[in-house]
């Protein structure tokens, strides 16, 4: 009797949200079509109007406060129902993802008002959406507002003009759940999986203790409800983020007054997607969770899902992993062998395609054991000694005739990663000009001094063409001195030779040249890397 109420219970409600078909409309039906770190304040604003205009009479846009700087804060407010919802998104400026899905999210709710689902959450829901609570932050690209304070610290302090408005808003909304909407460092794991977070899950806590209140016995099964909507899209990619109490924190402490939140970090962009996929599961996620929460209070989501996800790692990840590889530190003269691994830095912006152009940066994260290391790229190290690149003096602001884009190209493939150039006091501005007009990804760092560098190797004119890869004609090409007279120069003396300061450590740039050694003991180069990435061969 019992099972057949159950069943027939089951069988009467609605349908969840199909998240497959929500997931493939997202790319035709999206609202705003700027990636989320090419989206600034200004055009947020006119997308804002749009969507107003699109759907008049059926959701209020108001400027709820302004920032330090004095840009508008808005919030778009639709549904008319019982559950008062609050999100946010971008209360770190370099924190973008969730910001157009909070506008796709609504439009796609509103276009799609007729049909069950929209209706449902439009009905049991009142949604309050500020998209972009950081703008000053978000104009510059950083975590930070403009009055250099992070906001998610300022709960508590109330010095920031947009943590007194979530707190203001928070107070006179009283919602019955809060979506904080972040980004995390894209390199974070899936605890020991070697696997990157593409999303991370916070039921946050309200005390020190994680009190475990209805409120946040809800924000729970939100969680473990987006683990099993987002898994399928990001399989293994979705990981559990530090619940320790953070006392200063919005998350923690609007729980603390009423409102518990749900943290949701967007880490890596998914295996073989775009930037954008990012606020694709955001859009999903939230549009999933509404549903539940709506229909039955997200019944039927057991908090153990989320509770035994594995834990965000960070710093268990590199870009790249050279594994067993030898390696020669400038000044010495024998090879270890050891993993290097190394990260290369891209700025979000560069990432979804709109960066003002700039070199790529690049770091190296470990020098030994890098076995518990996940990566994307692992080159096998056998039979290769890593050196340091070739740093070279110059002087003179004459040098500019040669110093070229084709002179710092052909420099890199003979593995110079350096040029320090000594140019006086009165020639620096014309010097810097020349400078940042050949300065490039894969060409090497073109650094002034103010005098000549007596530590390194001068190099008096552009190099030759060289005769070979081996070092005597590396050598050769770059007018340099032999290494031994008559014979062929060894690794020891390479070792000894090379003066790119600093050479390998965590923090230091990922530059550096791979050799083979041959049978006649003379080193050849093999590849060149500047700042994490191979130099083309010409
Ligand atoms: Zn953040």
């Amino acid at each position: 009797m019992f099972l057949a109420l159950l069943l027939a219970a089951a069988t009467s409600a609605p349908p969840a949200l199909d998240a497959a078909a929500l997931h493939a409309a997202w790319a035709r039906e999206r609202f705003v079509p700027t990636a989320a770190p090419c989206l600034k304040h200004l055009e947020l604003g006119e997308r804002l109007l749009a969507l107003e205009r699109k759907h008049a009479g059926r959701l209020a846009l108001e400027q709820v406060g302004r920032s330090f700087e004095g840009r508008a804060i808005q919030m778009l407010t639709l549904g008319t129902g019982p559950k008062r919802v609050l999100l946010w998104s971008q209360m770190h400026g370099d924190e973008p993802s969730a910001t157009p899905a909070l506008l796709d999210l609504a439009d796609w709710l509103l276009s799609h008002r007729d049909e069950p689902a929209a209706r449902a959450i439009l009905e049991g829901a009142t949604l309050y959406l500020v998209p972009m609570l950081n703008p000053d932050g978000s104009e510059r690209y950083e975590r930070r507002n403009a009055q250099g304070i992070d906001v998610n610290r300022d709960a508590l302090g109330l010095a920031t003009p947009e943590g007194r408005l979530l707190k203001s808003l928070r107070d006179r909304l009283d919602p019955l759940l809060g979506f904080n909407l972040h980004d995390q460092d894209r390199r974070t794991a899936v605890g020991e999986s070697g696997q990157r977070a593409s999303i991370a899950l916070l039921a946050v806590a309200g005390d020190p203790q994680g009190t475990l209140t209805p409120g946040r016995a809800r924000a729970k099964r939100v969680c473990s409800l987006l683990v099993s909507v987002l898994s399928p899209f990001v399989p293994g990619a979705v990981a559990r983020y530090d619940e320790d109490w953070s006392p200063r924190a919005f998350g923690d402490n609007l729980t603390k007054w009423g409102t518990p939140v749900v943290l949701i970090e967007s880490g890596a962009v998914p295996g073989g997607g775009r930037f954008e996929d990012l606020t694709r599961l955001n859009f999903v996620g939230l549009l999933a969770a509404l549903d539940a929460l709506v229909r039955d209070d997200v019944a039927g989501h057991d908090p153990e899902v989320y509770e035994k996800l594995p834990r965000n790692q960070p710093g268990a990840w590199a870009d790249v992993i050279f594994r067993g590889v030898e390696l020669l530190q400038p000044g010495t003269r024998e090879a270890y062998r050891a993993d290097l691994a190394f990260d290369v830095r891209r700025d979000d912006r560069e990432l979804a395609g709109c960066a003002a152009r700039r070199p790529a940066r690049a770091s190296i994260v470990e020098v030994g054991d890098a076995r518990f290391l996940g990566t994307s790229r692992e080159v096998p190290g056998q039979g290769r000694v890593l050196s340091a690149p070739f740093a070279v003096a110059v002087e003179g602001l004459a040098a500019r005739a040669w110093l070229d884009a084709a002179t710092l190209s052909r420099l890199a493939r003979l593995g110079v990663g350096q040029v320090s150039w000594a140019v006086p006091l009165a020639e620096r501005a014309e010097a810097q000009r020349h400078v940042d007009g050949v300065s490039a990804p894969g060409r090497p760092r073109l650094e002034l001094a103010e005098a000549l560098d007596q530590g390194l190797q001068r190099l008096e004119r552009a190099p030759t063409e060289p005769r070979g890869r081996g070092l005597a004609a590396t050598l050769e090409s770059l007018g340099l001195p032999p290494l031994a007279a008559g014979g062929k120069p060894t690794l020891a003396q390479l070792g000894a030779l090379t003066g790119f300061r600093p050479g390998f450590a965590p923090g230091r740039p990922a530059s550096f040249v791979a050799w083979t050694v041959g049978s006649d003991g003379e080193p050849r180069i093999d590849s060149v890397w500047l700042d994490g990435e191979e130099v083309p061969a010409p």
